[in-house]
This record gives structure tokens, sequence and C-alpha cells, in this order.
């Protein structure tokens, strides 16, 4: 009958599927779970016992799945990005009628997403690709969701998304974002920042222990003590828990004996793909994703470490050392790791603008920046200053010159370039905190070099120039003038 219904379906019960039906039963809505290997949803139906005799019921066929959810149907899928999703598509659209949603909540990129609205319109199904970040935690307890598409299919289940998302201050951490694959677009741009986050963190790290001297219990402590200030955020909470878990096989702290080769999934790439797609600099983010290949280069870096002589380096790095003010290298380390976020995130939003621009998303910066102050990975207290810049200026054209983070900008510009000097005179590599810098000292400039460039480049192929006293365009002979 139709009071058993469930209101919503989700198939794909790996890590944040599972997590995901499972918040949203806890939060009053029954819901329906299927997964192409049915011990998952066996799985799934022992936890939603067991974490509160949630509203879920498993199925075991596509079909049986289907016909269980109330029309129009909203069915979520979280199934690996790509093929998986074709055929999870294909399988349950077989028993949807027209009017039901699809909603990908995968890492997909945005235009497999595009294809398949089209697809799915040829059905009468409505679609949305809809960026889940948080993790297993923020799938479970409340993750910020980034849905884009229709805006139909948005509608009917914007009650659930909302309970379903992280709580913050001003509302839950869910909008509308736009047309088309925006939604996973977004999702995206929020990963490479997340990229950018992590890479400037691991440097502050590295100059604090390989310049400061400064060991894991200090370090623990140090970012706990940042955590209360204007670099509160998951990242840098997390970053002083690890600090301080002992290696269960020896002596000293875990993060000492893990190796220094870091995986990655394809997010990152893609938001430096289309970056350079768009012709936007984001130099920080692109050194993030660099350093994550050199990360991988671990035999080669200790074969080059021998050769370009290791020690003689560590030798400068005991001078620089020496004359190095421990507390005073903290707190300048922790204004140019947050002077070097701000850059950060300029480059991804004007990433964003760009193509909001370009494919008419129209995308709403405050918005996106205030559904990341919870649930997912980059939350942090600074987001909110984020919001406000983009509420006080919605065409700003960065954010380094919103007059809020200008002032912070020039109020840490000094520590900024003593802890970047520091570093490179040590042999201490801070390419995020150098791209940011160098980001910063181009963005800034009235007038750059970019002249020479210019004349280069007529010279040798006629590509003409203008000139900064009178209109027109260009060309000189230079080679009979020389
Ligand atoms: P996953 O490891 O990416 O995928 C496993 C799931 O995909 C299983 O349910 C598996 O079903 C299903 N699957 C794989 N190939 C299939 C196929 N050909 N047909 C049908 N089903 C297929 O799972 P996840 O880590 O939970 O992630 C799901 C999505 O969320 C991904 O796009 C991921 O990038 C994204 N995401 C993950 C995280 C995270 O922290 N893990 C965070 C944000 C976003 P079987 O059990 O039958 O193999």
């Amino acid at each position: 009958e139709a009071s058993a219904l469930s209101r919503i379906g989700l198939a794909g019960l790996a890590v944040m599927g599972q997590n995901l039906a499972l918040n949203v039963a806890e939060k009053g809505f029954p819901i329906s779970v299927y997964n192409r290997t049915t011990s998952k949803v066996d799985e799934t139906l022992d936890r939603a016992h067991r974490e509160g005799q949630l509203p879920l019921t498993g199925h075991y066929t596509p079909r049986d799945f289907v016909l269980s959810i109330q029309r129009p149907r909203s069915v979520i899928i979280l199934v690996k990005a790509g093929s998986p999703v074709d055929q999870t598509i294909a399988a349950l659209s077989e028993h949807m009628s027209p009017g039901d949603c699809i909603i990908d909540g995968g890492n997909e990129w945005y235009l497999n997403t595009e294809r398949r609205i089209h697809e799915a319109s040829q059905k009468g199904l409505l679609y949305l690709g809809m960026g889940v970040s948080g993790g297993e935690e923020g799938a479970r307890h409340g993750p910020s969701l980034m849905p884009g598409g229709s805006f139909e299919a948005y509608n009917n289940i914007r009650d659930i998304l909302q309970k379903v998302a992280a709580q913050v201050d001003d509302g839950p951490c869910v909008t509308y974002i736009g047309e088309g694959g925006s939604g996973n677009f977004v999702k995206m741009v929020h990963n490479g920042i997340e990229y950018g986050d992590m890479q400037l963190i691991s440097e502050a790290y590295d100059v604090l222990k390989h310049v400061g001297g400064v060991s894991n219990a200090e370090l623990a402590e140090i970012f706990d003590e940042w955590n209360k200030g204007e670099l509160e955020s998951f990242l840098v909470e997390i970053t002083a828990d690890i600090f301080k878990v002992k290696d269960e096989y020896g002596e000293g702290e875990l993060v000492d004996k893990i190796l220094d080769k870091t995986g990655m999934k394809g997010t990152g790439k893609w938001t430096v793909q289309q970056a350079a797609e768009l012709s936007v600099a984001a130099p920080t983010i692109a050194a993030s994703l660099d350093c994550r290949y050199l990360s991988g280069l671990k035999e080669e870096r200790e074969k080059a470490a021998k050769v370009l002589k290791e020690a003689g380096l560590k030798d400068e790095v005991q001078n620089v050392g020496v004359h190095v003010d421990k507390k005073r290298l903290i707190d300048d380390v922790r204004q140019a790791l947050y002077a070097s976020k701000i850059c950060s995130y300029a480059q991804g939003m004007n990433l964003l603008r760009s193509k909001s621009n370009e494919k008419g998303w129209n995308l709403n910066f405050g918005e996106l920046a205030r559904i990341w102050k919870g649930g997912c990975i980059i939350r942090a207290v600074f987001l909110d200053r984020i919001k406000k810049a983009y509420q006080r200026n919605p065409n700003l054209a960065s954010l380094v010159v919103d007059p809020e983070f200008a002032r912070e900008m020039v109020q840490r510009q000094a520590a900024w370039r003593r802890v970047v000097g520091l570093a490179i005179s040590a042999g201490i590599s801070t390419p995020g905190m150098c791209a940011s810098l160098s980001y910063f000292d181009t963005y800034r400039r009235a007038r750059l070099p970019a002249n020479l460039v210019q004349a280069q480049r007529d010279l040798f192929g006629a590509h003409t120039y203008e000139r900064i006293d009178r209109p027109g365009s260009f060309h000189t002979e230079w080679t009979k003038l020389a």
C-alpha cells in the first residue's frame, strides 16, 4: 500500500552511501536501499537496526528497490564515479517513470553529469549531480551538499537535504548550486582548495620542524593554539590530533613513521586542468598537485638526496635555525599560513567565477562559502569572512582586494616574507606558500615585466603590441633598429 512506500531511495552502499542512508533515515525520512553486491544491503539493514531502529528497508533487485519508493521517485546513487554510474542508471531507470529523479552523489566529472542530464531528459527523468563532502563522518552526521542540475528535482528533496546536511549558525550546509554539472564542478574546486590547504599546513609543519626545531609535542600545542584563532578549522584541528598519536610499533609518534608518499583520486588534477583551460592562474593549487607528484618519486628523491648532498643542506638549515627566535617563527608561520590560504581561496573562487561566466551558472560565491562552513573537509571560521566579502561585493575581482582581506594581507606580509625567505635560505621547499606569495606580488603590481615578453613576441613572431601612451596595435622591425 502507498503508506509503506519510502520517501527516497539510495543505491550504492559503500562507505559514503551506507552512512548517508543512515543519516537520511535518522532524520525521519523512510529510505529504501540497494547495492549490486547484496551483502552490503544486509550490512546496512543491520546498522540501521543497531543504530536506533532507523526507518530503512533493504532491497535486492533494482526493480524491487525502485518500486518501493513513492512517486515522483528520488534515487540517490553513490557508486564509483564513471561507468559504474552509467551502469547503475541503466539498471534503475528501466523501472523508473517520467518525473522521477536521479541524484548522483559521487565525485563525478561535471561533463559526465551534463551528458546524463541530457540522456535522462530523453526518458522524462530529472537529474542532479550533487557534490557530497565530509567523508564518512560527514555522510553519517551532516555533510556539505552541492546539488546542481534540475531545480525541480532539487525542490522534491529540498526538505530532506536541509535536514541531512551539516547545520551551522546561518543554516544548513546545502544550497541549489546551479544548472548542469555545476554541483560537481563546485565540489571539484572544493577538493582543489582542500589540496591547497593540506599542502600549506604541511609546509607550516616542515618549516617549524626543520627550521625551528619544534617537536611533535610542541606542534600539537601550536596547532591546538592556532585552532582557537583565525585559523580555526577542521584541518588544523585534526593536524593537532595527528601529532599526539604514539606509534604502536615503536618509539615516538606515528606521524614520523608514515611514508612520505601521497595518494590522490583526480579531483585536484581536474581543478588544475580546468584552471589552465579557463586561463585562470591557480598557482597554489597547482603547487599542491605538483607536490603530490613529487612525493610519489620516493626512490628518485632518495637518490637525489645523496647526489645533491642532503647533509650539506642540513648544515645550512642548522645555520639558519641558529638565528631563529622560535616564538617569533611560530607566530610568523601562523601569519604566513593564513595569508597563503587567502590567496589559494582567491584562486579557487576566481576559477569558479570564470566557469560560471562561461556556462551561465550564475554561481553565488557567498552562498558557496557559507555551505562550506560545516560538514566538509575545508570547513573553517575563515569561510564566514569569505561569505561576508562576497556579500559586501558580489562582483569582487579577487578576495585579496576585499577591504578586510586586503588589510589582513598587508598586516601579514612582513611575517609571510620572513618565513618564505628563511625557508628558501634553509633549503626547505615551501611551494604552496611561495606560489601564494608570488601570486600576491604579481597581482598587486600595476606594472609587470610583461612588456618585455610582448616585445620578444613581436620581434620573433610579429605578434604586435599595444602601447601605454596611445591607442592601437603596433609592430616594430626590431632587428633593423637594434
Ligand atoms: P567507492 O569505493 O567509490 O565505490 C564502491 C561502490 O560502487 C560500491 O557500492 C560498489 O558496489 C559500487 N560499484 C562499483 N562498480 C559498480 C558497477 N559497475 N555497478 C554497480 N555498482 C558498482 O565508494 P565510496 O567511497 O562510498 O564513494 C562513492 C562516491 O562518493 C565516489 O564517487 C567517491 O569519489 C565519492 N566520495 C567519497 C568520499 C569518501 O570519503 N570516500 C567523500 C566524498 C565523495 P559493489 O559493492 O557491488 O562492488
